[in-house]
């Protein structure tokens, strides 16, 4: 269920009926809110965040991209998650911290109105199931790097990527691929992509998609591991003929992918997605020392 114990309000911490804001807020009318997602996972010594620094650098670094000035810095941001994590006792669970302009100000000039900043917490299982996926190309068009700013996540930037994935879903597809504005392959609603082709992984380079936080992690462990890691521009030719592909994402996590357009791939799991996901996996369930810097053990 869609609930936990407290949501964290501008400093306080409330129970989750009660977290409750305007309808004349600013960004529920105009998508001006910055977000995050994190995931933590339960380990022996404590549920951990997942890259917690990272995580809030990109948040606060979405606000700069909409100079929107977040009344709390990092610091206060990092204390603000542990606390919220601690309070709702949760094993594991997704983490959602919200920058929004608040009640105040209306209009397309939203200096002036508030900033508010809010951080829920609630158990999600992982976001596209745990077997792997059948995805469709999407008739829409990821947003051109000049209509936004794809490095940032403003709340905005996901009509795009709704329209993508409900029009998947409608047609029977349990997800969707979105090309950027040249053809080429950029990312799912919320997840990024790789392909695996002769033992190395392949993945559209920065510009036209959100490079995630989860895609970063799978290339250093794919390094770490001895597998090839290539930034390059991809058709969807290389993904049909692919002898493995996945999506990553914090709430898909490392998904593999079965089929592209009714293509099937050569595997539904192959042997690298398998060797990426289980090292994903340790490491997030504190399973793996070399990298529990990525761990923020919540005690
Ligand atoms: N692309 C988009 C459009 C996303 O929304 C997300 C989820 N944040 C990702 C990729 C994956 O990013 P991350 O691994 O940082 O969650």
């Amino acid at each position: 269920m869609l609930e936990s114990k407290y949501i964290w309000m501008d400093g306080k911490l409330v129970p989750w009926k009660d977290a409750k804001i305007h309808v004349i807020t600013h960004s529920l009318h105009y998508g001006s809110a910055v977000f995050e997602g994190l995931r933590f996972y339960g380990t022996e010594i404590g549920s951990a965040i997942f890259r917690l620094e990272d995580h809030t650098n990109r948040l606060i670094s979405s606000a700069v991209s909409i100079k929107m000035q977040i009344p709390f810095n990092a610091e206060e941001i990092n204390s603000a998650i542990i606390e919220t994590v601690k309070a709702n006792e949760l094993k594991n669970g997704y983490i959602r911290p919200l920058a929004y302009y608040g009640y105040g100000k209306m209009g397309l000039r939203p200096e002036g109105a508030p900033v508010n900043l809010s951080i829920a917490v609630w158990h999600w299982d992982n976001y596209l199931g745990t077997e792997s996926v059948n995805v469709k190309t999407s008739s829409f068009m990821r947003f051109h790097p000049k209509s936004s700013i794809t490095t940032s996540k403003f709340a905005g930037n996901y009509v795009n990527s709704i329209l993508a994935g409900t029009e998947a879903t409608s047609q029977g597809y349990d997800e969707a691929l979105l090309l950027d504005y040249e053809g080429k392959v950029a990312e799912g609603p919320g997840e990024n992509i790789f392909i695996v082709s002769d033992g190395h992984l392949f993945t559209p380079p920065p510009g036209n998609i959100l490079a995630g936080i989860t895609r970063d992690s799978v290339m250093t462990i794919a390094e770490d591991l001895g597998i090839r890691v290539e930034e390059k521009p991809l058709t969807l030719d290389e993904i049909y003929n692919a002898d493995e592909a996945f999506f990553t994402g914090t709430a898909a996590e490392v998904a593999p992918i079965k089929s592209l357009d009714d293509h099937d791939l050569k595997n539904s799991l192959g042997p690298v997605t398998e060797k990426i996901r289980t090292t994903f996996f340790n490491i997030v369930n504190g399973k793996d020392d070399k990298y529990k810097n990525w761990l923020t053990v919540v005690q």
